[in-house]
């Protein structure tokens, strides 16, 4: 596995948990997010009110279950937790929808992979806060109606672009994460060294941050194994050159990539001559899933510049070529 793969994996511990943002306030930067949520959360509490269908989209690990669990919280109802390839049939999501409390939060991960008869089932529990469901088959079949109490539905994905529109127009509030900025990565990881009891100085949460790709995930993740190294190799302290050697030793550069990074641009100019070129090849030249490439590698590149998506296919810019120390192809 990769140790910088921002995708979730399940079995968070307790320390996780416990670094996971429970209030807006500890939730690091993303300030338009915040200021806005402030206001409908206050707004919707003010009023006694369901919040507002919310949709939130960003690349793995930037905050989109944390968000969703902190919305829930300031607005003190309940929330339960689903994905979209987890409910397979009308009636799971039915089943969860009639379990609802008036103002719970239900929150959909990955809700652009839910399946169209589920989807189905959605938009009027959405919109009028109905369930429509058919029963039984063949003659014996009929619908029911019922009345749910009105709540928040909160759907996560990291590809706003495969939502269908009806879904994606019954969400009142959209939010997009954006990649964290170096100073806030490095708040969030002096902020959980201090849970791990970790002493650490700035130029040692400076480095770890340089190296965490954006993502808060991220960033947790590279912290433990610069414990783990600080634990053996040094005096339990970290500083700059600690976190440096700690993550030179786990191959991860200067700019947060690792071989799998590396091994996607080298594809490209090595065997692609710099692009375009079509994902279908790239996917089979690196031997990686499509999706992956997409949500995964490809987001944090672009946002750095290292390549373009354009109509033709993947190009890698210059300073791809100047990362490995090559001559950009004319
Ligand atoms: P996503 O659902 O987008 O994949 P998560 O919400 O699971 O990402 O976040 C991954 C981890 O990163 C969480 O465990 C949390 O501790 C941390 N994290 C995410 N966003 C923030 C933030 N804004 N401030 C501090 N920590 C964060």
């Amino acid at each position: 596995d990769r140790l910088i793969d921002a995708s979730e994996q399940s079995n968070e511990d307790s320390v996780d948990r416990a670094i996971r943002p429970k209030l807006l306030t500890d939730y690091t930067g993303q300030p338009h997010v915040k200021q806005q949520m402030e206001i409908f959360i206050e707004a919707a509490r003010h009023r006694g009110e369901a919040l507002d269908h919310l949709l939130i989209f960003g690349p793995p690990g930037l905050g989109k279950t944390t968000l969703a669990n902190i919305v829930a919280n300031e607005l003190n109802v309940n929330i339960k937790t689903t994905s979209g390839p987890v409910l397979e049939k009308a009636g799971d999501l039915a089943a969860l929808l009639t379990n609802l409390e008036e103002g719970d939060v239900l929150f959909i991960d990955e809700i652009h992979r839910l399946s169209p008869q589920v989807e189905e089932i959605l938009y009027p529990a959405m919109e009028d806060y109905q369930l429509d469901i058919m029963i039984g088959e063949g003659p014996a079949a009929r619908s029911i109606k019922l009345d749910l109490p009105p709540f928040t539905l909160i759907g996560a994905t990291t590809r706003a672009g495969s939502l269908t529109s009806p879904l994606r127009d019954r969400f009142g509030i959209v939010q997009r994460l954006e990649f964290y900025s170096v100073e806030d990565l490095s708040k969030i990881v002096a902020r959980s060294a201090s849970f791990l009891d970790l002493t650490m100085c700035d130029e040692g949460a400076t480095e770890i941050a340089k190296r965490s790709r954006g993502t808060p995930r991220i960033a947790n993740r590279l912290l433990r194994r610069v414990r783990d190294y600080t634990q053996v190799k040094s005096d339990g302290k970290v500083n700059a050159t600690v976190a440096e050697q700690a993550l030179d030793m786990i191959d991860v550069d200067k700019s947060g990539f690792d071989y799998m990074d590396r091994k996607y641009l080298l594809a490209i100019i090595e065997k692609f001559m710099g692009g375009p070129v079509g994902l279908d090849n790239l996917a089979a030249a690196i031997g990686e899933e499509k999706e992956t490439i997409e949500d995964v590698i490809e987001p944090f590149l672009i946002q750095q510049g290292f390549i373009q998506r354009t109509p033709r296919g993947r190009l890698v810019s210059d300073i791809a070529y100047l990362h490995f120390g090559l001559t950009p192809e004319k």
